[in-house]
């Protein structure tokens, strides 16, 4: 091969190498690839024999305001069976109170301590990295309160960290100060790497998420923020410590090949993945890594007891 051909060629690999995994990101939640065959690699009855369940919540227990039909089911033989159970959600937008009085209005009663957010593992990291420190914070009231709950303080000077979570209060103000401040030295952190969220439960769009909010501070600092919700194994061995079990104990349930069954690979958990979400049947064999059980809905954990 010629120089000339083998530089060109090398450029193109770059170049695709980058836009395979845009391209992959997008294809996680919409592809036309028919779908291969998916073979389980655990059966229902060994996921019912766990002791521990991390329980993803968008997609899996409701999509916005609507439960999931059979999931307060599930959550109800959880509880009788004295199952632990822990919902971990890349949402930083609500605290364990407000998703705690969320499921109360679906009809499903659980204690405020069973919801682990990407806010308070976010709140968690930086204090376990500069404790009682600084942050200029763009997010919402429950990534606000994590902050604060972890012994910080804001600050829109000189912070110790630039933090973004999900938001709908997002503006070029609040970007220039960002970029300022990672400018003089302040560390970046976005709350969770999702790119987009579905607009609503049967809607086909999207909306931007944190991964899409932190790219504009990112590029004009040429920086890589560091995030800290799933598919980061450290939210998922925050949520296996204060479950009080290991990983061979433990499943994952989620909706996303992404975020949930990464983050359960990443920490060497079983996986399982739910289809009532983002990610489809279709799309789970475009990923080089497999969920150990596709369920049609987190409902299959009791009607369907193989
Ligand atoms: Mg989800």
């Amino acid at each position: 091969m010629t120089q000339r051909r083998l530089r060109s060629s090398l450029t193109t690999v770059a170049v695709s190498r980058s836009s395979f995994f845009r391209h992959q990101k997008f294809r996680a939640y919409r592809t036309s690839i028919p779908p291969k065959p998916f073979q389980n690699r655990i059966s229902i009855s060994e996921l019912r024999a766990k002791k521990a369940f991390l329980i993803d919540m968008d997609g899996v227990i409701y999509h916005q305001e609507k439960i999931i039909p059979g999931a307060k089911e599930a959550l109800e033989w959880l509880q009788v069976q004295k199952k632990d159970f822990l919902f971990i959600t890349n949402s930083s937008q609500r605290s364990p109170r407000e998703l705690q009085a969320k499921l109360c209005r679906m009809g499903i009663e659980v204690d405020e301590s069973r919801f682990y957010t990407s806010a308070l593992s976010t709140a968690a990291f930086i204090a376990s990295q500069t404790p009682h420190g600084s942050a200029f914070v763009i997010g919402e009231p429950g990534l606000l309160q994590a902050i604060y709950d972890a012994g910080y303080v804001t600050n829109d000077v000189n912070p110790d960290f630039v933090i973004v979570g999900e938001s709908r209060h997002y503006n070029f103000d609040q970007i220039t100060r960002a970029v300022s401040l990672v400018q003089n030295g302040a560390r970046l952190i976005g709350t969770n790497s999702d790119l987009v969220d579905k607009k609503g439960e049967e809607s086909q769009e999207f909306v931007p998420a944190c991964g899409s909010l932190i790219r504009p501070i990112e590029a004009a600092c040429q920086v890589d923020a560091f995030f800290v919700g799933k598919p980061s194994p450290m939210m998922v061995r925050e949520a296996l410590k204060r479950l009080n079990s290991s990983a061979a104990d433990s499943i994952i349930i989620g909706d996303r090949m992404d975020t949930d069954i990464l983050g359960g690979v990443q920490s060497n958990l079983q996986t399982a993945l739910v289809l009532t979400g983002v990610s489809d049947r279709a799309i789970v064999s475009r990923f080089a890594y497999q969920p150990d059980l596709l369920l049609d809905s987190i409902a299959s954990i009791i009607s369907n007891p193989k």
